[in-house]
């Protein structure tokens, strides 16, 4: 059993820079937690921090409950894959496999077992045999991963390690990857700035953006409810709509949502009414997927924005429709309502769907 928790971690460079600011994060015993977040957000820190390739400038890594801020990599339970993982190119992959256990020490027979064993897991048991050079960069990257995992690591960190693959490979093994962790129930912590990779194979997903965490949670819940602005605006394909609007609650009973030129009229008995009205007299961001809006047509009776079609954009398994309501611009997924495709004009927009609530902040803020 392996269990991580970071607290108040801070890592400063000696030029001054702070990577990490004050992480706090705890990762449960199984768990497959991926960091996400843009280039130079301090992900890859924080993992060698947790390998103790680096040490925190100040908070605690704990391991397992004890504080591990002091412990050698090597007096960690810790395996690593990095993206440039280096195979030793004069051995077999059988041998790159070996090659940790031979190095403590295991005997040849409960050795060449443990190699079989995680090789055919990996689906490269008849590949044992050959050099690195004779092999794929997917099958090379198996074999990096066999090796890692060969010793039963409690913990099992990855640094991109399918960054360097093509997009299909990267797919065929971002579920392979994530199947095997969890079969062998190794804690696993990921880093990738890909959001389909994180989406996919994490448990749950921590964003960070300059050294800070912004959100934690499960993939759904950091997809549908964002808790900041530029977790909203980052995550997601097409990115969320996010718009201003002022909130009215009328004692008739209704709600009005003032996006500028338009208005939408909530009724009391709409959930979204009752998350809203408590921000009475108070602007704030209204977050849309694209894919909670509903394109109708423009005559529509009842609650609806008007938009006008600027272009529409196809991906084979959908297609994006993008509107300008007013002075804004949004993105609605075309397959979500009837499918019209060259058509451009005005036309209605049922109001939303899911997805709605007052972000840490103003547009513009993030
Ligand atoms: P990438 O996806 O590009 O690897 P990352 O999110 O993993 O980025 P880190 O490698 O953790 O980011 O770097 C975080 C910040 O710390 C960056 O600004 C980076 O330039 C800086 N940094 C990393 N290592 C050092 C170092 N040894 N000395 C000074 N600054 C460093």
């Amino acid at each position: 059993m392996t269990t991580v928790a970071l607290k108040d971690v801070t890592k400063m460079f000696q030029d001054g820079t702070v990577a990490v600011d004050t992480l706090n994060l705890d990762v449960n015993d199984g768990e497959f937690m991926v960091l996400l977040g843009p280039s130079g957000c301090g992900k890859s820190t924080v993992l060698r921090m947790v390998a103790g390739l680096e040490y925190p400038t100040s908070g605690a890594i704990m391991l397992d409950g004890e504080l591990a801020n002091g412990l050698q990599p090597r007096e960690r339970k810790v395996a690593m894959v990095f993206q440039d993982f280096a195979l030793y190119p004069h051995m077999t992959a059988g041998d790159n496999i070996a090659f940790p256990l031979r190095l403590a020490g295991v005997e040849p027979t409960p050795c060449g077992e443990r190699v079989t064993d995680v090789a055919s897991a990996l689906g490269i048991g008849e590949l044992l045999d050959r050099k690195p050079n004779q092999l794929s960069g997917g099958q090379r990257q198996r074999v990096a991963m066999g090796r890692a995992i060969v010793r039963r690591p409690g913990l099992f960190l990855m640094d991109e390690p399918l960054s360097n693959l093509d997009s299909g490979l990267r797919a065929e093994l971002r579920a392979e990857i994530s199947g095997l962790t969890r079969e062998l129930g190794v804690t696993t912590i990921y880093v990738t700035h890909d959001q389909a990779e994180a989406l996919t194979m994490a448990d749950r997903v921590a964003i960070m953006r300059r050294g800070v965490l912004q959100d934690v949670g499960t993939p759904t819940q950091v997809y549908g409810r964002p808790a900041t602005l530029y977790v909203a605006a980052f995550l997601g394909s097409p990115r969320m709509n996010l718009l201003e609007a002022s909130v009215y609650v009328h004692l008739d009973r209704y709600v009005t949502l003032n996006l500028g030129e338009q208005s939408l009229y909530l009724p009391w008995d709409d959930l979204r009414s009752r998350a809203v009205a408590h921000y009475h007299g108070e602007r704030i961001v209204v977050g849309m997927r694209a894919e909670a809006l509903t394109p109708v047509a423009p005559d529509t009776p009842g609650d609806v924005l008007q938009g006008r079609i600027r272009y529409l954009e196809h991906h084979g398994h959908e297609s994006l429709a993008f509107l300008d309501i007013g002075a804004t611009s949004i993105v609605v997924d075309e397959m979500s309502g009837p499918v019209e495709t060259g058509v451009s004009g005005q036309r209605g927009l049922r109001r939303f769907g899911q997805v709605m609530q007052r972000l840490a902040g103003r547009a513009g803020e993030a």
